[in-house]
């Protein structure tokens, strides 16, 4: 819909003459939500009236979890050949399969091999890609970190809590797919279900570091916590003296808004715990995981007015995603789009090295291009750092500063000095952004050395 500008009267009725050009409509597409039952186009959902589809209980029972639910849900509306693409794909897939009637009614299932959703959590096979020969599970080694289970300690000041291992979505490219989940026919996890004698283990340890200022609480997902976890949780951590921050991380906005409108105690009990912070000046925040512009509806709009009249902030991490959110025009339309929901724009993650899903990855070239772009577009409060998230453990480092970098082997070389001082982190760019010549060169592992070593030496020269 275009927006029509207003006329432009100075008070004394004198006209006021612009400095600028007509803003061109197309830039103000980030205010043109989706609204109305736009579920209803999907078979399954055409009875389901909004009331229903507001239900945070009704979406969570009815989320797809098999290719048949999948099918009965959205009958004949892909193309030929696609269902049998998507059941080679799920057992491949690293990650099982939740997503909810909410993500489903996102997608256009006439086209869903371009569907930027259909991308992000359901695999076909036809798309699969060789992984890269350095890519593994749990590639930011969080267990080696961690001294005790659930609690990655890498940063100074700040902890990881993973309290459960469950998800209102599963998303295909998750870092965490060594534990997220149920085990597929690919990974067997690492558990970590909701445990108070874990919990206390974790509490323990965090008390016993004064150094530990920052928690994340993240999993799974703070969506899965129940309110009465939420406030056990938020009180144990507020009642330590060296916590000052917490952050509550969750895709559920992204993925399931509704909760927020209609879960009740669970927003109550957040906001008791943001309130009693505050009063205590601690800082408690609600971090999400919007990736693509289409996932911000007028539901969204309405979940994010609550959080804001509650004075709960919402800052967004993204990950940059093949297909999703890989272009200037899409990134920048996700940036505007989160402002205007009020959630900041904080980080854009270059994809993790993650096991099976080697198409979703992009360049940190590409991180590059794209951030250079969108800087400008809005506020600098608002704009995201772009950056690689140091495999092997080194941390978040931005995407600019790299100790050495070549385009051509896709190798980029970080430095930690404040995380792990000496060490250097190497990221691989995906092998299907490099020449031929190169992607041969990754087949033999003796060229892979010489890469590896010619890019650390060239690192060490550099690094200060
Ligand atoms: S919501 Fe987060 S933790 Fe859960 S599967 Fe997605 S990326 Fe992983």
């Amino acid at each position: 819909m275009a927006l029509q500008p207003l006329p432009l009267v100075a008070n004394d009725a004198q006209p006021i003459v612009a400095k600028k050009p007509p803003v061109d409509p197309s830039t103000l597409a980030h205010k043109d939500l989706r609204r109305g039952p736009f579920w209803q186009k999907i078979p399954a959902y055409r009875g389901i009236d909004e009331a229903q589809f507001l239900d945070h209980a009704w979406q969570a029972k009815s989320s797809i979890t098999k290719v048949s639910k999948l099918v009965e849900t959205i009958q004949e509306l892909v193309p030929a050949g696609f269902i049998e693409d998507l059941e080679a794909g799920m057992k491949r897939a690293p990650m099982s399969v939740r997503v909810s009637p909410y993500l489903v009614s996102l997608i256009d299932w006439e086209h869903p091999y371009e569907d930027p959703e259909r991308t992000q959590f359901f695999p076909v096979a036809s798309r699969l890609l060789a992984d890269h020969p350095k890519l593994g599970l749990d590639s930011l080694h969080e267990q080696a970190d961690a001294p005790v289970p659930g609690l990655t300690h890498r940063y100074a000041d700040k902890a990881l809590f993973l309290p459960l291992d469950t998800c209102p979505v599963y998303c295909r490219f998750c870092t965490r797919s060594y534990a997220i989940g149920l085990d597929t026919d690919e990974v067997e996890k690492v558990h970590l279900r909701p445990n108070d004698e874990r919990w206390k283990r974790a509490y323990q340890y965090i008390a016993s570091r004064p150094e530990l200022e920052d928690i994340v609480i993240s999993g799974g997902d703070a969506y899965q916590l129940r309110a009465q976890h939420i406030e056990e949780i938020g009180e144990a951590l507020l009642a330590i003296p060296n916590v000052r921050r917490m952050r509550f991380a969750t895709k559920g906005p992204a993925v399931m808004p509704m909760k927020i409108l209609t879960d009740e105690p669970w927003l109550d009990a957040l906001t008791r715990i943001v309130e009693k912070g505050r009063k205590l000046h601690k800082d408690v925040v609600l971090h999400t995981h919007f990736n693509n512009a289409a996932e911000i509806t007028g539901i969204t709009e309405a979940a994010m007015g609550k959080l804001f009249e509650r004075g709960i902030v919402v800052r967004n991490q993204s990950v940059l995603i093949r297909g999703v959110n890989d272009s200037v025009e899409e990134m920048t339309l996700l940036v505007k789009r989160l402002g205007h929901v009020n959630v900041h724009p904080y980080y854009v993650y270059v994809h993790d090295m993650v096991s099976g899903v080697e198409d979703l990855r992009t360049s940190v070239d590409t991180a590059i291009h794209i951030e250079k772009n969108v800087r400008g577009s809005t506020a600098g409060f608002n704009t995201p750092t772009f950056v690689v998230d140091a495999p092997g453990g080194g941390g978040k480092r931005d995407a600019h500063s790299y100790e050495y970098y070549d385009r051509d082997t896709g190798i980029s070389v970080f430095a930690a000095p404040s995380v792990k001082p000496g060490q250097l982190f190497m990221y691989f760019d995906p092998m299907h952004q490099l020449s031929t010549h190169q992607q041969r060169r990754w087949t033999d592992a003796r060229e892979q050395q010489v890469m590896v070593e010619d890019a650390l030496s060239k690192a060490r020269l550099r690094a200060r």
